[in-house]
Formats: structure tokens, sequence, C-alpha cells
């Protein structure tokens, strides 16, 4: 696919350089490998991880991404199921955070990664 857009390449995780590689080579919904990732783009061979240790940075995002889904989850049990039990704000928020994961985790790498790599846009990667 040429010319994927910027939403679309960081919605479907792709590489930041080409827009077509994929970052990760499991599905998101392999739990047991949520963390690996590709060392190069599979597509344009750009450097995906630039040094080791490179996307602790990601943890600050991840952890944003909690407090959200935290902060949401009290305010709309609070408003729709009229304040209810505390079990029952643990309990959502719990198995909704096991729900996201996956997708917390790896948004919060591709986020990074699109912020803090210094890997911009090249349409014309491949006359290169
Ligand atoms: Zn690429």
């Amino acid at each position: 696919m040429k010319n994927r857009s910027l939403g679309a390449a960081m919605l479907q995780g792709c590489c930041p350089k080409c827009r077509e590689g994929k970052l990760f080579p499991t599905s998101i919904l392999s739990y047991t490998k949520l963390s690996e990732m590709h060392q190069k783009c599979p597509k344009c061979d750009a450097v995906l991880v630039p040094e080791p240790d490179f996307f602790y940075g990601a943890m600050y995002i991840s952890y944003a991404f909690s407090v959200a889904l935290v902060v949401n989850v009290l305010i709309i049990l609070n408003y729709l199921f009229d304040d209810p039990d505390v079990w029952v704000y643990v309990t959502t928020v719990v198995v909704a955070n096991l729900l996201l994961v996956p997708a917390f985790l790896r948004y919060s790498k591709v986020l990074y990664l699109y912020g803090v790599g210094k890997l911009s846009y090249d349409p014309h990667w491949e006359n290169k």
C-alpha cells in the first residue's frame, strides 16, 4: 500500500520511515510475545531499536494509558451505574486493564518510536 497516512501507519504499527513494514512480528492477540519487536524494518531495513533499552521511555506512555483507563472507568461507572460498590470499580479496572494491556504496550512503543525515534517518513525510500 502506497502513501499510507501517518495516523493509519501508527494504528497499524508500521515503520515510521516507509510506513509499510510492520514493527511487530506477531499479532496483537499473542499475549506471550507482546514485547517482541523487529530490530530492523522488514521492508526498508531502517533500524527500529536504535539502542538497547530504547523503549524504557515508552513505559511512561503506557502508564498514562493506564491512568486514563482508570479515570474513564471511574467516571463511566459513577455516572452510568450510580456509584456502585468499590469491588465493582476494582474488578472493572483490573479486567479492562488485562484486556487492553497488549494495545497499551504496542501503542506506547509506536508513539514513542514516532515521537522520539529519529526516523522520518521517506516516501521514496525504495529509490535509495
Ligand atoms: Zn520501513
